[in-house]
């Protein structure tokens, strides 16, 4: 065991310790490579030397170096270390942390993140919290909360309101919850990408007017595409005037408002009903976990208490993750979250949060003075959105090309990696600062190459 721990830990340190010199996007013509890999479940057991050879020499390289301090690209996060200690230790150790009586010390430090969750999101006491895979996960159980709140056993009935920029989990959540695409209206948004009032409260009454039930409104606090906060405060209004739910899909920009100079950028945020966040974003972690916050968490275990002959009694006193999530046998997920946040502290997560801010708002004073390039989105946290444009580029088709081959170019070069979006047939690049590791220097290498490739590809 020691020496199997030692080989991957030797292959894993040195992987984190020469990102700086890897691509920050490796060579992905691999289709042949995924086919060649295709095979039967080996019969007989292997090495594991042979098996981390293939891992790091031969797949892991093959991919988009998301630890990457250059991967601007998405939402990135990076990957804590102690995180991976502490899947670890939960792996080794396999406790059983999907009821309480299995492991109540265990479960009480995943209680103990949920509170601090809640604190930093200033949710009020009554709150019920749950770690999930994902936000996409966290969003579609916020959906089962409002749906079994507002509307019961007529599903048929019920209308979902969010932006025409809301990520597709929601859309994906919702079919999941049993609320198909045409009770789902995506809203129009202002000219910076953010729900309209008007166009929502048009919609709700349309909807009562055609008989419909209008249950559920999902804001955005940063969406995918440029980072645009939806007004958090208005929607929250319009919820408590309507009698609607309001789920917040914090996912990419939740974190920011841990930092209280932040907060008025979310204002409003707290106020909603339920909240989605993306640990393995604004807390950095590796990919697989995110979370909900429920503000009355009734609600939560409402959807999801349940008991069975083999299992215990449940208990009212501590959390339990199997009556407030969908899961029974599960991860533990909240070890990692522990782990990170105790080695680090708070403070340092949110100074590490407000740099990732200045760093995109730096860059984005100094991308807008690139000849050709035009700001579409200013950083509202910490994502900005532009496009190229020139006389010579005299279509749309023209300008979405280059701009998709201004993104190419620069992620090509390997240093940093940058992705575009499409919004109303238009297409964006974007530049998304959320690692712990990118620092100035990976915004200079991004102001740079920027500015020389756009000014060769409106030569
Ligand atoms: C990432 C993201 C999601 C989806 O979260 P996953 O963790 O990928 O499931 C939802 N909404 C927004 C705004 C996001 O950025």
């Amino acid at each position: 065991m020691r020496a199997m721990g030692e080989a991957v830990l030797a292959r894993s340190v040195e992987h984190l310790a020469t990102l700086g010199q890897q691509p920050s996007r490796g060579d992905m013509d691999v289709a042949a490579l995924c086919r060649s890999l295709r095979e039967g479940a080996p019969e007989a057991g292997s090495e594991l030397a042979p098996l981390l050879d293939l891992l790091f020499r031969d797949l892991i390289p093959r991919s988009f170096t998301t630890p990457g301090a250059g991967y601007l690209a998405y939402i990135p996060g990076g990957g804590v270390y102690p995180a991976a200690l502490a899947d670890f230790i939960a792996d080794t150790t396999n406790r059983y942390t999907g009821v309480w009586q299995a492991a109540p010390a265990l479960v009480q430090l995943e209680a103990n993140v949920l509170d601090w969750l809640r604190d930093w999101m200033q949710f009020p006491a009554g709150t019920a919290g749950l770690l999930t895979s994902g936000g996409s996960m966290a969003t579609f159980n916020a959906i089962l909360c409002a749906r079994e709140r507002h509307l019961g056993a007529e599903l048929r009935a019920g209308t979902i309101y969010a932006s025409d920029q809301a990520h597709h989990s929601v859309s994906k959540s919702a079919k999941l919850a049993g609320i198909f695409a045409d009770r789902v209206r995506l809203i129009p948004v202002d000219g910076e990408f953010r729900m309209r009032l008007d166009a929502l409260a048009a919609a709700i009454a349309e909807d009562r007017a055609a008989g419909r039930t209008p249950f559920l409104v999902v804001s955005s606090a940063g969406t995918t595409n440029t980072g645009a906060v939806d007004p958090l405060d208005a929607i929250a209004d319009l919820c408590e005037r309507e009698r609607l739910w309001h789920h917040c899909d914090g996912a990419y920009g939740a974190f920011f408002h841990a930092c209280p100079e932040l907060r008025p950028l979310l204002a409003g945020l707290p106020r909603a009903d339920s909240l989605t966040l993306d640990p393995h974003k604004g807390m950095f972690l590796p990919y697989g976990t995110g979370a909900l916050l429920v503000r009355d968490g009734e609600a939560l275990r409402a959807v999801h208490s349940a008991t069975a002959g083999y299992l215990p009694q449940n208990q009212d006193e501590f959390y339990d993750p199997a009556q407030y999530g969908p899961e029974l046998s599960r991860g533990f997920p909240g070890l990692r979250v522990w782990m990170a946040l105790k080695i680090f502290g708070a403070a340092r997560y949110r100074a590490a949060i407000a740099e990732k801010r200045s760093l995109a708002v730096w860059a984005a004073e100094r991308v807008a003075r690139i000849p050709g390039i035009v700001m579409d989105a200013q950083p509202q946290l910490s994502l900005f959105a532009f496009h190229l444009e020139s006389p010579a580029l005299a279509t749309q088709a023209a300008r979405n090309a280059a701009t998709a081959e201004l993104v190419e170019r620069v992620t090509a070069r390997g240093k940093v990696m940058i992705t575009g979006c499409t919004v109303d047939g238009r297409y964006l690049a974007r530049v998304c600062v959320l690692s712990f590791r990118t620092r100035m220097a990976e915004m200079e290498t991004c102001v740079q190459h920027l500015a020389e490739e756009a000014a060769r590809l409106i030569a």
